[in-house]
């Protein structure tokens, strides 16, 4: 498989924008090789500039789960430009797209749109902190939430202590009020609100973690969190910005039957254009301006055509509930093969799985946290990344990003994506003996 011009691109790129790409993960670094750009895609399959094709197992990061190009959202679209595509005023559009996600998630009673699942987190947090008068937040090790100061932490040494940046240009003074707990560890956050006592404002979680590989709440986690936020007046805010309308229709809220008390969309409700949303019970937000004092704005929130699009999507998703028993069965033949394989290969890796959200961590241990995904072997998974792209099968260039499917991945697709598995973990046994034995 030749890569030239996405080669010669990348070069070109590096001179005009930092990195070469707009997003950090773009540019393959975690794999040790240049980038792909890609070209066009349709359905499952996606092309890159020197025209070869992959099996695309990144969807986008997760919007396209009705796969690429798809003829029903496309449908009526150039009507939608020529009616004009940004006014600056109000639209009816984002009356429907509102009901649609209120009714699809009742914890969500007024939901405001915005363009980013950055902006969305940020928002929630800053009308949580207004609510409650408090200042403090607690997030998890590993969790995602976006780009934004106050979230871009990581824990101190002790599980108690404030979190430190993990950026330059993020100063102390923003991070020393975001507390870093352990995901799927209540004790942590028990221990944190009884040290902060009527300062914790909010705890924000992905109730499905997908940014450290995808790892599960446990049940307990969840629903503790749900106890303790209500016993400490501090808001809940679920982070469903990949596990929307993905692991249900009604996100994981629905799956696990917890409600938290804001939530936060992007990534599928816009249907791959820029879009994110935040939502909550009225109470709190009715302090969004301009209702209330928060203040909250942008010029191009709850654009007509991001609308749209948005919205056929939303509707389509909740008209057709068997497109989320199918990415169940897809999910479910993918897992189940992934687990035959390593057994085969005898590598002992994890496969954790919600629907259509997949992911192998390269490791022996079970993995319920950000401390048991550092276990694992990253330089393994480049070996493994390499030859599945080799072999047409584009997974995320990073070990902890999952696998995301579409309806559009037919049973063909995953046997293809199977056997190039089979050679790519062959090789990763290879590397292991060759390199050091004693890792596998
Ligand atoms: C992708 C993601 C975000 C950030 O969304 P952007 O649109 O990239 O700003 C926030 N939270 C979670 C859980 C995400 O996966």
């Amino acid at each position: 498989m030749n890569h030239q011009k996405s080669q010669q691109a990348y070069e070109n790129a590096q001179q005009y924008i930092p990195g070469g790409v707009n997003s950090p993960v773009r540019a393959f670094q975690s794999v040790g090789i240049s980038p792909i750009f890609a070209q066009k895609a349709k359905g499952s399959h996606l092309w890159d500039i020197d025209g070869n094709e992959y099996i695309d197992y990144i969807c986008s990061w997760g919007p396209m789960i009705l796969g690429h190009s798809h003829p029903m959202l496309q449908e009526g679209l150039l009507e939608a430009v020529d009616r004009g595509i940004s006014f600056g005023l109000p639209t009816t559009l984002e009356l429907d797209m509102a009901k649609e996600i209120c009714s699809a998630y009742p914890a969500a009673e007024l939901v405001r749109m915005v363009n980013s699942g950055t902006e969305a987190t940020m928002s929630a947090i800053r009308v949580a902190r207004g609510y409650t008068g408090r200042d403090k937040i607690i997030k998890f090790e590993g969790c995602y939430h976006g780009h934004s100061d106050g979230l871009l932490v990581k824990a101190g040494s002790g599980a108690l202590t404030y979190g430190i940046p993990t950026s330059p240009g993020v100063p102390a003074d923003i991070t020393k009020n975001t507390l870093v707990c352990h995901y799927n560890d209540l004790q942590s956050v028990q221990d944190t609100f009884e040290a902060n006592p009527q300062e914790i404002a909010a705890v924000i979680v992905e109730p499905i973690a997908g940014n450290m590989g995808v790892i599960p709440s446990q049940p307990e986690f969840l629903q503790g969190l749900r106890d303790l936020c209500t016993e400490k007046g501090a808001v809940l805010i679920f982070d469903e910005v990949i596990s929307g309308f993905r692991a249900a229709f009604g996100g994981a809220a629905q799956l696990y039957g917890v409600q938290p008390d804001m939530v936060c969309f992007g990534k599928i409700i816009g249907a791959g254009m820029p879009v994110g949303a935040y939502g909550g019970k009225r109470e709190i937000m009715e302090w969004v301006s301009p209702k209330g004092p928060v203040y909250q704005a942008g010029t191009l929130s709850g654009n007509p055509l991001a609308m749209f699009l948005g919205l056929k999507q939303l509707r389509y998703l909740a008209q057709h509930p068997e497109v989320y028993q199918q990415l169940q069965q897809s999910g479910q033949q993918l897992e189940q093969g992934i687990k035959d394989k390593i057994a085969k290969h005898q590598l002992g890796y994890q496969v954790q799985r919600v629907g259509s959200l997949c992911c192998i961590f390269f490791t022996k241990q079970p993995v319920h946290s950000y401390q048991d995904a550092m276990t694992c072997d990253t330089e393994a998974f480049k070996v493994y990344f390499r030859e599945m792209l080799q072999q047409g099968i584009l997974v995320a260039p990073s070990q902890f990003e999952g696998m995301f499917l579409s309806v559009e991945h037919s049973q063909q697709d995953i046997e293809k994506t199977l056997s190039a598995m089979d050679n790519a973990f062959a090789s990763v046994k290879k590397w292991q003996e060759q390199n050091n034995g004693t890792l596998s």
